[in-house]
């Protein structure tokens, strides 16, 4: 069985935690240091509001422990607000978080209030699948190294990419987590 933490700090959390019980892995949240010792074999971050999540990893002593992580290999699913922390930069803002991901993001792309929307697309390894988009970030550059997986095409800013995987960190600017359909957390599983 795969032991799947979920950063359970804010956001979307749970919607994770049952797609991933349901396929069959076990999961568990991570909200305190201590909750870094059990054995972990691939790591959540979920959407949610990356700047409150940026600061809280901070504040609870988490931030440094999970990036060593991260670097050294753990497979990571992140959605949104997951896929800013993991952006090496942000092309509107200057903070940067785990930075372990080269590619540029910009936050709230599609533009903060009517930013939300939803598409039926094509994800590469994955298939067609539904694209919730909540105030979603999108990718502007990707560096050497890393996959597209997707770009949509929106009417109010175009082509952009919304989907890439970099060794074992698969990014999403949209929230698989809130859709019936399980074929990323399962592409997830099965990439681990
Ligand atoms: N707008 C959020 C942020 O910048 C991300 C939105 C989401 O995770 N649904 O963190």
């Amino acid at each position: 069985k795969l032991h799947i933490g979920v950063l359970a700090v804010q956001g979307a959390f749970i919607e994770h935690e049952r797609v991933l019980e349901s396929l069959g892995a076990e999961a568990f949240e991570i909200r305190q240091l201590r909750d870094l010792d059990r054995p972990m074999d691939g790591l959540v971050l979920p959407g949610g509001e990356s700047t409150v999540q940026g600061k809280l990893l901070r504040d609870l002593g988490l931030f440094e422990p999970l990036q060593k992580k991260i670097r050294e290999g753990l497979p990571v699913l992140a959605t949104c607000a997951g896929l800013i922390l993991l952006a090496e930069k942000l092309s509107n803002d200057k903070s940067t978080y785990f930075a372990t991901l080269p590619v540029t993001v910009e936050r709230n792309a599609y533009g903060r209030q009517l930013g939300s929307f939803f598409v039926q697309h094509d994800l590469k390894h994955v298939g067609n699948i539904p694209m919730t988009f909540i105030r979603a970030p999108i990718i502007n550059q990707v560096n050497d190294g890393v996959e597209v997986l997707a770009h949509v095409d929106s009417p109010s800013i175009g082509d952009k990419i919304v989907a890439v995987q970099y060794k074992k960190q698969l990014a999403l600017a949209f929230h698989p987590e809130l859709d019936l359909d399980r074929k990323v957390h399962q592409y997830f599983l099965g990439m681990i």
